[in-house]
């Protein structure tokens, strides 16, 4: 049996980590954001999701959630590579989608905001019974939870010149880092080598525990608050480029170092974007993949 790309580059990776022990770019945040957001989903919702994933993720959409990031270079995918982030003007911050949603070359629509918008307009095919065979819906999942993640990390949505903080150099503690490393994964590692015994499982369950009966309890529904699913990706993305001027650029050039006073202060910001993007794809999953408009649009949190 011919072997498809996805089945190809699971166990491709797999015989690279094993060989090498590699760590997946920001794999936390992804793994924390679709773990949330699959304990969410509608009974429906769930069922779809557990059909659309291929029998080795045994069920488990974080197991491939970071798929998007190790494939962008691929020949074959090397068209999503800007659907990752968004680059807006310097010091501006705010996004336009007309003006800010489009690849290096001016291509339209061509950011992680239009690509939230296209998966899911794929993935509501699969909903109506009239499964395109244009389109791979697996693929879709697995692009739109990825990408629900990005669009939640405030530093995917930077400045221009600065290519979203990867070129502001700068040391984190005592080793080298970028600006945009510093929020995709050092302050993840930190917390959890601090507070966490390096286990992102209890890492985690913090989180959970802020939304479900904690400091975020009252703010599901706002998070979750949605008319139109084509235009709540942009307000995602106009929040992040907000966080990142007021917390990520804040006081940072390059050549600084970054210690506890900021690792402190963005820590809370860090964990409760990715409760933000797991919530939020669990919503979109069961409003497209089921019938429900109800209260949240999210299964209890238990
Ligand atoms: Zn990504």
């Amino acid at each position: 049996m011919k072997m498809s790309s996805l089945q190809l580059f699971v166990s491709m990776s797999m015989v690279f980590m094993l060989v090498t022990g590699v760590h997946c770019w920001s794999k936390e945040g992804h793994i924390m954001t679709c773990q949330i957001a699959q304990s969410l989903l509608k009974p429906e919702a769930a069922e779809v999701v557990r059909h659309l994933l291929p029998p080795y993720a045994d069920g488990d959409l974080s197991s491939l959630c970071t798929w998007p990031d190790q494939i962008r270079h691929w020949h074959k995918y090397q068209w999503t590579s800007p659907l990752h982030f968004i680059d807006t003007p310097d010091n501006d911050c705010t996004f336009e989608y007309a003006r800010d949603c489009h690849d290096p070359h001016g291509k339209k629509n061509m950011c992680v905001a239009g690509a939230i918008q296209n998966f899911t307009s794929q993935l509501s095919h699969f909903k109506e019974g009239t499964a395109d065979r244009r389109y791979n819906m697996t693929e879709a999942l697995l692009f739109l939870s990825h990408f629900m993640g990005d669009i939640h990390q405030p530093m995917h949505i930077g400045y221009t010149s600065d290519r979203g903080g990867n070129s502001i150099e700068l040391h984190w503690f005592r080793h080298k880092s970028n600006l945009h490393h510093v929020w995709d994964r050092e302050i993840i590692l930190t917390a959890e080598a601090d507070y966490y015994e390096k286990d992102t499982s209890l890492l985690l369950q913090d989180i959970e525990a802020n939304f479900t009966d904690g400091a975020w309890s009252d703010d599901i529904s706002s998070w979750t608050h949605c008319d139109d699913l084509d235009s709540c990706p942009t307000k995602y993305a106009d929040e992040s480029i907000a966080i990142a001027c007021k917390y990520g650029y804040k006081g940072v050039e390059s050549g600084v170092t970054l210690v506890d006073d900021y690792f402190n202060s963005r820590m809370p910001i860090v964990m409760k974007r990715v409760a933000q993007g797991g919530v939020r794809l669990a919503m979109f999953l069961n409003r497209v993949l089921a019938d429900d408009d109800q209260e949240h649009g999210i299964a209890s949190p238990t």
